[in-house]
């Protein structure tokens, strides 16, 4: 029996990178896996076909992460369409990068309302059904960027951080509902983004991590499954890092 067997997740942002990779291993652990995107629209639906094959329910919305009124039809259309919802994973996220100096209010409100107003607006819907159940597991995508910060990513750095201010205050004031909510910070993770990127720059910071490598979707779902399942029933307001040990 798989380690999500009969529970239903729902991950945004999976049509690619590692919110598709979260919904693939969620689907062979055998959860029911609804999911959103927003621009890529074929890739959405071919999810799809990809989750139903490994004798899941899925189903695929669009559905823009930034906007409140969306995720609350989002929700409601999920507990209608699936009866429950176990896992909410806010995978979603965008990048605007550029120096203070030439970063724009548009580029700085783009990135928190994609990033960070998105955990809200989706923990937000789906708190009643979490308290009706008296269960559920909330998994923020953060990053190791929101941990340290970084040059050129002001607006990144802190659509990440305010993750994890909210991760654990969501656990704090939900704890006793048996509901709980942790952030995993990827590090340097190898997605479709980073292989146009020039392989001399992205060989340096492969270097520069201990582990030597960057890491894969695949690694980064796998903690999702642990957080997600009744491996995890004690773990709650943490940030999880995945990343070869390169912020430590
Ligand atoms: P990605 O390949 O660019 O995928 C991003 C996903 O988010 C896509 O499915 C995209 O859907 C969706 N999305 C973007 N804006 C959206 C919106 N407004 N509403 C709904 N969906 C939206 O990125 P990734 O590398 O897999 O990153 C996934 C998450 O991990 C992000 O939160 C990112 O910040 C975080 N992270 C990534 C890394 C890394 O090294 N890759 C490191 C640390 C943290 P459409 O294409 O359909 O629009």
């Amino acid at each position: 029996m798989g380690l999500l067997q009969g529970k239903t997740a729902l991950v945004t942002g999976a049509s690619k990178g590692i919110g598709r990779a979260i919904a693939m291993k969620y689907a062979e652990q055998g959860a029911n896996v609804a999911f959103t995107y927003l621009s890529s629209v074929e890739r959405g639906e071919a999810l799809v076909k990809e989750l139903e094959a490994k004798g899941v329910q899925a189903k695929g919305y669009r559905s823009d992460a930034s906007e409140y009124a969306a995720a609350e039809e989002l929700i409601n259309n999920v507990v209608a369409d699936f009866g429950s919802l176990d896992i909410l994973v806010n995978n979603a996220g965008i990048t605007k990068d550029n120096l203070l100096m030439r970063m724009t209010e548009e580029m700085w409100d783009d990135v928190i309302n994609v990033n960070l107003k998105s955990c809200f607006n989706t923990v937000k819907c789906a708190t009643r059904t979490f308290m009706k159940q008296k269960s559920g597991s909330i998994i923020n995508i953060t990053s190791v960027v929101g941990v340290k910060g970084n040059a050129g990513q002001a607006n990144y750095a802190a659509s990440k951080a305010g993750i994890i201010g909210f991760t654990k205050s969501v656990a704090l004031e939900l704890g006793s509902r048996n509901i709980r909510c942790n952030a995993v910070a990827p590090g340097f993770i190898e997605t479709e983004m980073t292989e146009v990127l020039d392989e001399k720059t992205v060989q340096g910071w492969r270097d520069a991590i201990p582990m030597k490598r960057g890491g894969q979707p695949d690694e980064v779902a796998d903690c999702c499954v642990f957080l997600g399942s009744d491996q995890s029933t004690y773990i709650s307001g943490q940030v999880i890092q995945v990343d070869g040990a390169m912020l430590t």
